[in-house]
This record gives C-alpha cells, sequence and structure tokens, in this order.
C-alpha cells in the first residue's frame, strides 16, 4: 500500500520548492509592457540581485537556465583560443569548462576529485604563467554533484596579483550559502532562478565588475548575449533582449522580499547550515558500523549547505521506495562513481526541517523495507541538531 497521497517533498538539488506565495504572485495576467508599473518592478528586481550577491557592479539577465548564463559569461569574455584555467571538483565544474571548450576556449583543467580547490595549488600554477595568458579561473562555489564547497575568498588571495578574472558559478549556492561578491574580489558571478532563488526556471544571471566591464568586447559577443547592452539597459527590454519574462519577474520580486527582506540573508544563511547538520548527521549514524552509507565529502568545512550527496549501498532502489510509497523525491547520484549506489539530499531554497527530516525519515523507513543495512540513531541524530539554540 503506498502512503504517498498528500503534499509531495521534493528534495532534488534544482528545481527545488517553489514558495506559493511565489507561485501566486506569478499568477498575474501582463500589464502594458510598455508601462511603468513593470519597469519600475524590474529596476526594484535589479537592485535586489545585486544586493543578494553583495555587489554594486553589474548586471545583466537572461532568459534561460544555468547553462544559458555559462555561455552569457563566456561570450562576454573570451575571445576563440584564449586560455582559462577551471577548478573542478565535480561533474558541473567539469561540464561548464567542456561547454566553454566547445566555444573555442583552450581550458585547462585543474581536477580536484571531491575535494575542494586546492589554493596552493592554483597559486603555484599562476605563479608559472609569468606571460599572465591565463585570462581567467573559472570556479563552482557549490559543485552540486559532489556537495563541494569551494572556499572563493582564500582562491582569491592564491591569485595575488595575477590579471586572471575570477569567475564564480554560484547556481547552486547564491541564496544559501555566504556570497559577498564586492569584498571577495570575484570578478564575474553566475546564477539562475531555481535553486536558492526559489522560483521556476526560465530566468540567469551574470553580473560582473568594473574591471571586466572595462575589458570591452570580444570576437564571441554576439548582440543577444552581450551583456553591456544588458546592463547599461534603460528600456524595460533592453534589459532581457526582447520581451521581458513578465510572470518570471513577479516571481523574482516575492522570491527577493522573502528572502532579503523578510527572512534576512543571515537567517537564511544559517537555516540552510543547520539543516545541513541535521542530513549529515543522519548519515554520520547511518554509517555506524561499517554499512558502507557515508558522505561523499569527508571535510565539514568542504561541505555544502544546499545539497548533500550520499554513497549508499542501493540508493536507486532507496529513491524509488521512498517516491513511491512515500511521496519524497531524492536526487540522482549525478557523476558518482557508482550512480546506483549514490544519492544526493538537497536542502535548498525553500526548505525547512519539516521537509527535511520527511526525507531522512522515509529513507530510514526505506531502508528498514529494502534491508539496507544502516547504523542506529540516524533520526536522533538529526534531531538533536534541529534542537540546537539558533
Ligand atoms: C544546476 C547547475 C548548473 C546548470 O544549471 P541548468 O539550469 O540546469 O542549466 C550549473 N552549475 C551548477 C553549480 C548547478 O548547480
Amino acid at each position: 500500500m503506498s502512503l504517498a497521497a498528500g503534499r509531495p517533498v521534493i528534495a532534488i538539488p534544482g528545481p527545488s520548492p517553489v514558495p506559493d506565495r511565489v507561485l501566486a504572485a506569478a499568477h498575474r495576467a501582463s500589464p502594458d509592457i510598455y508601462g511603468e508599473e513593470l519597469a519600475e518592478l524590474n529596476l526594484r528586481v535589479v537592485a535586489q540581485l545585486k544586493r543578494l550577491a553583495g555587489t554594486q557592479a553589474h548586471l545583466a539577465p537572461y532568459i534561460g537556465n544555468g547553462h544559458a548564463a555559462w555561455e552569457a559569461a563566456g561570450a562576454n569574455l573570451f575571445n576563440p583560443g584564449d586560455q582559462a584555467l577551471a577548478l573542478c571538483s565535480g561533474h558541473f565544474g567539469r561540464s561548464w569548462a567542456g561547454h566553454m571548450e566547445q566555444m573555442g576556449i583552450n581550458v585547462e583543467r585543474l581536477d580536484f576529485g571531491n575535494l575542494p580547490a586546492d589554493p596552493a595549488l592554483l597559486a603555484r600554477r599562476l605563479a608559472n604563467d609569468t606571460a599572465g595568458a591565463i585570462k581567467a579561473v573559472m570556479v563552482c562555489q557549490i559543485d552540486t554533484a559532489t556537495g563541494v564547497m569551494a572556499d572563493i575568498p582564500a582562491l582569491r588571495d592564491a591569485m595575488g596579483d595575477h590579471p586572471a578574472l575570477l569567475v564564480v558559478d554560484a547556481i547552486a549556492s547564491l541564496g544559501c550559502a555566504p556570497m559577498m561578491m564586492d569584498d571577495w574580489g570575484v570578478d564575474v558571478l553566475i546564477s539562475a532562478s531555481q535553486k536558492g532563488l526559489m522560483c521556476p526556471p526560465g530566468t540567469c544571471f551574470v553580473w560582473f565588475s568594473d574591471r571586466t566591464a572595462a575589458r570591452g568586447r570580444t570576437a564571441l559577443t554576439t548582440p543577444y548575449w552581450d551583456w553591456h547592452l544588458r546592463a547599461d539597459a534603460e528600456a524595460l527590454w533592453r534589459f532581457w533582449g526582447g520581451t521581458p519574462p513578465v510572470q518570471q519577474i513577479f516571481a523574482l520580486d516575492e522570491a527577493l522580499r522573502m528572502i532579503l527582506d523578510e527572512d534576512g540573508l543571515f537567517a537564511v544563511w544559517a537555516r540552510h547550515a543547520a539543516l545541513a547538520r541535521a542530513v549529515w548527521a543522519t548519515v554520520d549514524a547511518w554509517a555506524e558500523g561499517g554499512t558502507g552509507i557515508r558522505l561523499s565529502v569527508d571535510d565539514a568545512a568542504a561541505r555544502a549547505s544546499s545539497v548533500t550527496a550520499i554513497t549508499l549501498p542501493g540508493a536507486d532502489a532507496l529513491r524509488a521506495f521512498v517516491a513511491e510509497q512515500c511521496g519524497v523525491t531524492l536526487g540522482i547520484g549525478l557523476g558518482a562513481p557508482l550512480p546506483e549506489d549514490a544519492l544526493r539530499v538537497a536542502h535548498m531554497g525553500h526548505a525547512n526541517a519539516a521537509m527535511i527530516l520527511s526525507a531522512l525519515g522515509t529513507m530510514q523507513a526505506g531502508m528498514i523495507a529494502l534491508g539496507i543495512p544502516h547504523g542506529p540513531g540516524g533520526l536522533d541524530a538529526a534531531a538533536r541538531v534541529l534542537a540546537e539554540p539558533a
């Protein structure tokens, strides 16, 4: 007998749960796209997105997903044949590097497996680049496949006075983990609407610093992707390179109000961190006794606060059980050595303690039902973390 009736719980690392308030805000007919109301709302969303990233620099919005934002950044940063250095800690870093290669960029990869990028190795590589040929260093703040979080300020420090730009993919981290683009010296920041921003997929954003803007256009900068046209826009249609995504702007406005003005960024970051610790505590308990269950990232300081990747023998069967019997959807083991024995639990965006406990509790039920060995006390461990004073 299935127990899945009731409100579904989605714990995949994007698209993340969209608050009812955000869906309701989007449920509106389009006003005149040449009218004042929408133009003002758009300006407010742009200002809020800069607050979210901790920057006063430039912002170019696009209709598209995270891959569109990758392409937008690439088309503005590089000439064909330019050299870039990609710091990879999982599937997304490698996939981004491959995307840039297909655009004709000469990408060198430093692959750290499921460890965070090592600032000392970066410093050593850049010290060898005495000609300053490397135009950009690319890194995912959180690699959503491994759940590795990079230390962005440490990487910036390691770059010293090398002229390369620091380009950060914050698609799985913005609105989940701290980001202070200007204070940290990030030159280009990339994100999208459907993860920490709690909105439906469909819009993406590239923030870029003054020193990046000063580099001007490249041979790859076609009119649609040109970030100057959007960042310097005055007319609404210019921001979006055509018809604005009207209902998405309504949704973004509501979501950013919730994050920035109601909860507050510090509280949102702290909530993500607490939910993440609850998941880690549970998995550590399940790991007891050599069950083969383990977190994919050993060092807690290098773990993402938005998604946890777990090695768990029988993960595919467990995902099917919790979906069919309990109404909980977990993430697949993307990029894991044995994908059928790996899964991911997202604690990203509009997730609360109840949703995380339901994911963990139904996983434990599934492990009992399927005979998957697991150490005792997993749910008690989560409850103890959640009981800690905020
Ligand atoms: C989700 C994600 C992407 C890809 O975004 P799409 O919207 O699927 O194109 C890229 N990078 C990271 C770190 C992500 O989490």
